[in-house]
């Protein structure tokens, strides 16, 4: 825990947050982070309510159990409908579907069952040979490693994926070239950038002009990356720079880099909130198209309609970093962590959820400017 003291100094995290004052330029600032950690740190230690008001942080589409479609959601449902196993991570087992939640479908009498990981799965297929299971495999580059893993290694025949996986520079290559979220930097995710490194980030930095930084999970993390943009913008240079050093190498993690070229391809996807973005998702190659779910099953909702969002719900503005989950009519009221009425306030990952929950934090800027 001594390392936590390091990153949760109060003397630091003011003497941090007096050098971002000094940075801050003489107009409006937006940067965007992609993580859903972030957002818990942010929220959970008040991160806000230490910047000047003219500086904002956004949260981007950093939970992937909140930027699965719910077309997605669906055809898990459909094969737990269909008498599979359907094995699934806690976070997905709630969130709706265009009519349902696997957690519906689960009391309706399907066999779905909550994993720590895909072994798990894959385990509950060798002890139920006679059964079909698909594991639902969500997650961005951080998780879809060990899914690779598990594939290269050989899966048993009554076992299949539904896979769901999503790229993050995809997704931020798609805010910048649309233009609607104006934003001057971002905080990149540090897990995702331990298995991807900084390379990846660079073409966007060159491109749009924007800065970015790697940072970690502590409020000192967060803060020296906020300070890292604003001397980035001040100087005028648009990099890409790693705060999370005890983690992060440019190059990434090579070997699960490796793995996921080995078992997976790119392909076009939407996400919720989001229309279909170009190479931004991951399919099994080929060579595994047995194991493929949507393959084997005959089953693909890709193509069908359906509303991501209950009426009133404003997930998709919170994932393209438009608006704060507070500016929607139903936060905390209707919705709620115990009666979600969208994604993002289903999971610890998700916006609405991080800021719903710290009751403690007297802080969240935003509340300010409403009083
Ligand atoms: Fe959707 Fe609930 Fe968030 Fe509103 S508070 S945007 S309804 S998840």
């Amino acid at each position: 825990m001594e390392i936590y003291k390091k990153y949760r100094d109060k003397k630091l995290v003011t003497q941090i947050a007096d050098a971002i004052r000094e940075l801050t330029p003489n107009r409006r600032v937006k940067f965007v982070h992609i993580c859903g950690s972030h957002e818990q740190t942010i929220t959970r230690f008040g991160i806000r309510s230490l910047l000047p008001n003219n500086l904002e942080i956004f949260s981007g589409p950093g939970c992937p159990v909140c930027c699965t479609p719910a077309t997605e959601i669906d055809e898990s449902i459909e094969l737990a409908e269909r008498g599979c196993i359907v094995t699934t991570f806690g976070d997905m087992f709630c969130v709706p579907g265009t009519k349902k939640s696997l957690s519906d479908a689960k009391t309706n009498g399907a066999d779905v069952r909550i994993v720590y990981g895909i072994s798990d799965a894959v385990k509950a297929a060798r002890n139920n040979p006679k059964r079909e299971v698909v594991h639902v495999a969500i997650g961005f580059e951080t998780t879809a490693p060990t899914t690779a893993a598990e594939v290269l290694r050989g899966l048993p025949e009554n076992f299949s994926l539904l896979v769901c996986h999503r790229l993050m520079p995809p997704v931020m290559q798609f805010l910048l070239a649309s233009g609607e979220t104006a934003l001057d930097g971002f905080i990149c995710p540090g897990h995702v950038s331990t298995i991807i490194g900084s390379k990846p980030y660079e073409p966007l930095s060159r491109r749009y002009k924007v800065p970015q930084v790697i940072a970690g999970f502590e409020p000192v993390d967060v803060l020296i990356a906020i300070w890292i943009l604003l001397k980035q913008l001040r100087e005028g240079r648009s990099e890409v720079g790693i705060e999370y050093t005890r983690s992060v190498r440019p190059e990434g993690n090579v070997q699960a880099q490796r793995m996921m070229r080995e078992a997976f391809e790119s392909v076009d996807k939407r996400w919720r909130g989001f229309p279909v973005i170009p190479k931004s998702a991951l399919e099994l190659r080929p060579e595994f198209e047995r194991h493929d779910a949507r393959k084997r099953f005959a089953i693909d909702f890709s193509r069908e309609t359906s509303a991501d969002f209950v009426k009133g719900c404003r997930c998709g503005e919170v994932l393209r970093g438009l608006v704060y989950p507070q500016e929607c009519p139903m936060f905390d009221k209707a919705c709620t962590p115990e009666h979600p009425l969208g994604p993002c306030a289903v999971t610890a990952e998700g916006a609405c959820n991080a800021a719903m929950k710290p009751k403690f934090d007297p802080v969240l800027r935003f509340k300010k400017k409403g009083d």
